[in-house]
Order: structure tokens, then sequence, then C-alpha cells
């Protein structure tokens, strides 16, 4: 049985008090049967471990560098963010790949330090709009896929969550629709089971990330193979955070 999760990216958003602030609303007014996972900025992930200890939420980093220490000015590192008790790290989301020029190569590196050290991925791929209009969207997930993941063992899939954000959904408030968002997972999980087994198909969380919101969400996660959400936007609200929880 795959795992349901709803994950919320909060990018450059909340200072110290913020953090603090939405982890309540949240702890108060949640409680989920599913995943919940919460992705605070590099600065509050401390705090955000010690404030949901023992709680149904999670914490993810949004991103890590692919060496493990060394003079990379700026960069945060996975033996870092494990040793304050972060075990899982959001990879790939397309603002990384447009503003940071991360390719699938370099994700491929930083998809290997992770495992090695024993961290969960919520690995985020999907086409940007001139893609999905000429037509290409399959043939472009296939490939971002097969550079950073295929490489992987089936072992090491239990580590892995992948998370379809087609590039043109992200902040616009245009969102797939539960088709378009059904077409690919099963295609996804298609080339997952080519690539490595039926089973390990079956077993693999994907979610949908791309404008969900508390009115779309619902029927985003009623579609076969759709197991949940990464959230932007509307995780910066709980009640909107928890609305989409609730949904799945
Ligand atoms: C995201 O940034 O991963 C995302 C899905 O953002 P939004 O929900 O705001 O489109």
């Amino acid at each position: 049985m795959r795992t349901k999760i709803v994950a919320g990216n909060w990018k450059m958003n909340n200072d110290k008090k913020g953090t603090a602030a939405l982890i309540g609303a949240l702890q108060q007014n949640g409680n989920s049967t599913a995943r919940v996972i919460i992705a605070p900025a590099f600065t509050h992930l401390a705090q955000s471990v010690a404030l949901t200890a023992d709680t149904f939420l999670e914490v993810a980093a949004q991103n890590m560098h692919q060496e493990t220490s060394g003079a990379f000015t700026g960069e945060i590192a996975a033996p870092m963010l494990q040793s304050i008790g972060v075990r899982t790290v959001i990879l790939g989301h397309s603002e990384r790949r447009t503003y940071f020029n991360e390719t699938d190569a370099a994700l491929a590196e930083k998809v290997k330090t992770a495992l090695d050290y024993d961290m969960e991925i919520i690995y985020c791929f999907g086409e940007v709009l001139e893609d999905r209009k000429a037509n290409r969207h399959f043939e472009v997930v296939k490939e971002q896929l097969a550079t950073a993941l295929f490489s992987c063992s089936a072992q090491q899939w239990s580590k892995i969550i992948l998370a379809y954000e087609p590039v043109w959904a992200i902040g616009t408030g245009e969102t797939a629709s539960p088709e378009q968002a059904q077409e690919m997972h099963a295609f996804i999980r298609q080339l997952i089971a080519e690539q490595y087994s039926a089973t390990l198909a079956e077993e693999v969380s994907i979610l949908y990330g791309g404008s969900v919101k508390p009115a779309n969400a619902a029927d985003l996660f009623q579609q076969t193979d759709v197991d949940g959400g990464l959230i932007g936007g509307a995780a910066l609200k709980a009640e909107d955070f928890l609305a989409i929880a609730k949904a799945l």
C-alpha cells in the first residue's frame, strides 16, 4: 500500500515568529492519518523539528547541496540536516531549476548523496508550458526521471517520493485538470514498472503539485494514481493546508 502524503513547501516565507505561529495553528486545528510534511526555511528547521516532535507534523528541508562539506559558501549539506533531525529533503523544485540553474545531472548527484545519508527525497519534476503545448510533456518527464532517478536501486526507491509539478501550474493559479494529472501519474507509474517492476511502481507515492487549493484538492486526490500533493501558496495558511490534507 502506498502512503498518502501532503507536503507544504513554505519557500522563502515566515520568520522565526511566523514559523512558530503557523506550526502552532496547524497543531491546534489538525490531525491526519496521512503523512503531513512541512518544509520551512533552513534557518527555522531546528526550531520546527523541536516544535513538531511527537505531533502529526514532519519536517523537510527545501534543498541541500550534493557535497557533504567544504568550500561551498551559503550551502547546506545532508549531514547538517541530519544532525538537527531533518530526514526528508525536497530536491529538484522548478524554482531551483529555473533560478539556480539546477540541472538533472546535478540533481542526480544530490539524489545520490541524500540516499547515501539515508535521507528521504521528495523529487520534483515536470514540464514547462512550451513542452506541454508541443506535446513533449511525456518525453520531458521521462528524461528528467531517467537522468536523476533510474540509476537508483529498487531498494533505494523506498526513500523516494515523486512530485509531478507541471511548471506552468506552479504559483500561477492554473491547475492541471484531474484528468491531466491522472494521465501523467499513470504514465510515470508505467515508466517505473518498465524500469523496475509493477510491484515497485505500485508502492511509489506520486504527489501532484501546482496551485492545489482546498477547492480543487479532492478532485485531484481522487485520481487513482495521485497519492497526495506538494503545496506551495496554500501551505502558508493553516486553514487551507489542513483542508487540503483532509481532502486526501
Ligand atoms: C510548489 O511550489 O511546489 C507549488 C506547488 O506551488 P503552488 O501550490 O503555489 O502552485
